[in-house]
């Protein structure tokens, strides 16, 4: 692979840079779960299509930038060293929902759904996980019965991430119960203020309640979102899941590079128990070079996932070992920290205090989007060729 750019490429950095440096929100995105960090990032999307920059995968006959992936690579690069806005909310819609759409949806799918996403006016959510149905994607139970021309939808979802906050949610349900497994299942768009659904937030440790249990009581939604065919979902969420492994974290694998750079901003003032800063003891200095070079290998990896994209248009089981490789390392850099802040500076208020959070998210990184269990399981079977 070739890791220079062209003029062209560098062109497009340069007005990454100034347009951020021009635009950037004069203050930080609220870091709770709530309708202000909502209203933040609704905001911010709004800003981005304003200049152009919404759904920079997006084609551009879909609103988007439309940039290749190394493009892609290039605004994500600027846009994590400018330290602009994390995805919060917005990250369903644009890195799940949209895509798929574009993917698998009809013209009159893609002509309601995808402009509201890119101008900032709607925040979705993702229905696959229940109660029995995680890494076992295909034992969903959550059912969907025809009924004229509305699908009647009954049964619950797990580990909904800002489900209360969403307007739309991709829904995966059983339309075929004769079918087994992968057989019978939709790829189905709900609104969330349907009659008939109940929404319970999930406190998490890392002092969170963005996770939460949709309940469904035969709650009614038109045929009409169905998205790519009746029985045919199970294509759909593995293509989606595609896109979960492979580019849709990659803003969040090349801000650790910045991320590494603070933890080791933080080791040069807090001092240890030796009496000086952790950057001048021995264990702790080798400790975060490590860091920065698995950081660096992190990056090498996305290249190399993006090199693959642009030759086969999908990451692959290479995807998996992305995956897992930094869900792995930002553990590392969690731990790393805590370590350096000791027990006696260390803010348990786990809202407040960065590095603990830090810690406590990462544990939850290495189960969303497919645990690292399974990650391996692909790695081992797809790459290594081990058996099953
Ligand atoms: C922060 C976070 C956000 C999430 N957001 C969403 C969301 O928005 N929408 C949504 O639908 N879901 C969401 N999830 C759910 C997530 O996709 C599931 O938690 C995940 O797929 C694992 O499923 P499970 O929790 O049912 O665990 P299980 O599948 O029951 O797994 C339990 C344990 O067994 C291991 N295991 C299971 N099968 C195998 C196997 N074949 N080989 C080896 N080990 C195995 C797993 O690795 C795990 O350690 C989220 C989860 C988290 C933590």
């Amino acid at each position: 692979m070739d890791l220079t750019f062209t003029p062209e490429q560098e062109l497009l950095r340069q007005e990454v840079r100034t347009w951020l440096e021009q635009n950037l929100p004069p203050v930080a995105r609220p870091s709770s779960t709530s309708d202000e960090a909502k209203a933040f990032d609704l905001e911010w999307q709004q800003t981005l299509y304003r200049g152009g920059w919404a759904g920079i995968s997006w084609p551009v006959e879909y609103g988007g930038r439309g940039l290749d992936t190394l493009e892609q690579l290039i605004f994500l690069q600027e846009y994590a060293s400018a330290g602009a806005p994390d995805e919060g909310f917005r990250f369903n819609g644009l890195n799940l929902g949209g895509p798929t759409i574009i993917a698998y949806g009809n013209e009159q799918q893609k002509a309601q759904y995808l402009p509201p996403i890119l101008r900032g006016e709607t925040i979705w959510c993702q229905g696959f996980s229940e109660p029995g149905a995680g890494s076992d994607l295909a034992a969903i139970r959550t059912r969907g019965v025809v009924d004229g021309d509305e699908l009647v939808i009954s049964g619950q979802k797990i580990w909904t991430s800002y489900a209360r906050f969403a307007d739309y949610q991709q829904v995966l349900v059983r339309t075929d119960a004769e079918q087994l497994r992968h057989r019978g299942i939709s790829w189905v768009i709900c609104k969330m203020d349907s009659p008939g659904i109940t929404i319970r937030p999930i406190g998490d440790m890392a002092g969170g309640d963005d996770l939460h249990e949709v309940f469904y009581d035969e709650v009614r939604v038109p045929l009409a979102n169905i998205v790519g065919g009746i029985n045919n979902g199970w294509k759909i969420a593995m293509g989606q899941l595609g896109f979960e492994r492979g580019t849709a974290f990659m803003t969040l694998q090349i801000e650790l590079t910045r991320v590494v750079e603070d933890l080791i901003e933080m080791a040069k003032t807090t001092t240890v128990d030796s009496g000086g800063f952790a950057i001048e003891d021995d264990e702790y200095a080798r400790a975060l070079g490590k860091l920065r070079v698995e950081a660096r290998a992190l990056q090498a990896m996305t290249l190399m996932a993006v090199s693959r994209i642009e030759r086969s248009g999908s990451p692959g089981a290479e995807g998996s070992m992305l995956k897992l490789y930094y869900s792995d390392l930002i553990k590392r850099v969690g731990s790393t920290a805590v370590k350096i802040l000791g027990m006696s500076r260390l803010n348990m208020s786990v809202k407040s205090g960065r590095w603990p959070h830090w810690l406590l998210w990462s544990f939850g990184v290495a189960l969303g989007g497919g645990t690292s269990e399974i990650q391996r399981n692909i790695i081992g079977e797809r790459l290594l060729g081990l058996p099953r």
